[in-house]
């Protein structure tokens, strides 16, 4: 781990060896004048995923974070530093989501356009977190609704740094909407298959408050909003009375947190006679492997919906809304 000074002596350098100061935005506006991309360093990859398909053959996308990676604890490495710093945009999510990447992204703002994608989001869209009275639920993603004003702040902060593809990111983010609408209307409609006395979502940890206000699933998690804590004993055993007084047949794994809590839950079901098993693998904090459909937003939810449908007694397509599912 890097501590923050040498952070800060890393950003000096750099600042030095690459010129990023406050002109960052200028040197941005000069580049896509000349007709190069613009680059841009998105935190997740749900995030990176949105200034792609906005930016079009006008930007050049990397993220931070893979498939499988948990954003509440990644620290960055030296050469994410170095990426972030020569970058000509930065977009990260905000809320608090990725935690230990702070005091490096209040840095990084003070020498060139580092922008939040969620932090102003509208508060009455934003689900409360359970510890802390000041503060939002950051999993914003698992809502394709509330995705799309996302979406508008990628599209805000591209025509921000690189005003001459104001049209053209226009139009693209006119086009993805029209799709994350399509998404919506999809998960609503499997979901809304699922009895409703089994529309109980049981994961790892709180990712799926927005999913479970959107398509009206209640939404348990044995860690809290964050993957930081430990579920105590009394936890298990208070869940596991949930799962057979509800009588839920299946709990759900995440891609980006251990599967331990999960399995050892459905072992402890086992134990008390009721049958519940691991209903599939849903994607909560990151996405599917890059060039597989699950490697998409709209994959990834696409799966989700799909899955959490199938496994608790509703009906969807196999190859969910697109049929493309589990063909990579
Ligand atoms: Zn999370």
């Amino acid at each position: 781990m890097l501590t923050k000074k040498a952070v800060l002596g890393a950003l000096a350098v750099l600042a030095l060896a690459t010129g990023a100061t406050a002109l960052g935005t200028r040197t941005a506006v000069a580049q896509a004048a000349a007709g190069e991309t613009v680059s841009v360093v998105a935190t997740t990859g749900m995030i990176a995923d949105a200034a792609r398909v906005v930016g079009g053959d006008r930007v050049a996308v990397e993220a931070l974070m893979g498939p499988g990676v948990d954003p509440h604890g990644y620290r960055q490495t030296r050469s994410d530093i170095t990426r972030m710093a020569r970058a000509d945009l930065v977009l990260f999510h905000g809320l608090d989501l990725e935690a230990q990447l702070a005091d490096l992204l209040a840095d990084l703002g003070r020498r060139q356009p580092v922008v939040s994608v969620a932090e102003n989001l509208p508060r009455d869209r934003l689900v409360a977190h359970d510890d802390y009275a000041d503060k939002f639920d950051p999993h914003v993603w698992m809502d394709p609704d509330l995705w799309a004003e996302v979406v508008i702040a990628v599209r805000d902060a591209l025509v921000a740094v690189d005003p001459e593809g104001t049209a053209a990111y226009g139009a693209n983010a006119e086009r993805y909407l029209e799709e994350l609408d399509a998404l919506a209307r999809y998960a609503r409609e499997v979901l809304s298959t699922v009895p409703e006395e089994q529309r109980v979502l049981l994961t790892s940890h709180d990712a799926f408050n927005y999913f479970g206000r959107a398509y009206g699933f209640e939404v348990v998690g044995i860690q809290g909003i964050s993957t930081e804590s430990e579920a105590g004993l009394s936890r298990v055993r208070t869940l596991v009375d949930l799962l057979v007084e509800r009588d839920v047949r299946a709990v759900f794994v995440e891609t980006s947190v251990s599967d331990r809590n999960v399995r050892a839950l459905a072992e402890g079901a086992a134990a008390a006679g009721h049958d519940v098993r691991v209903g599939g693998e849903l994607f909560s904090d990151a996405m599917g492997d890059e060039g597989t459909w699950e490697g998409t937003y709209v994959g990834m939810i696409d799966h989700n919906a799909t899955t959490v449908a199938r496994a608790l007694g509703g009906e969807a397509p196999a190859g969910g809304m697109s049929g493309r599912l589990g063909e990579d």
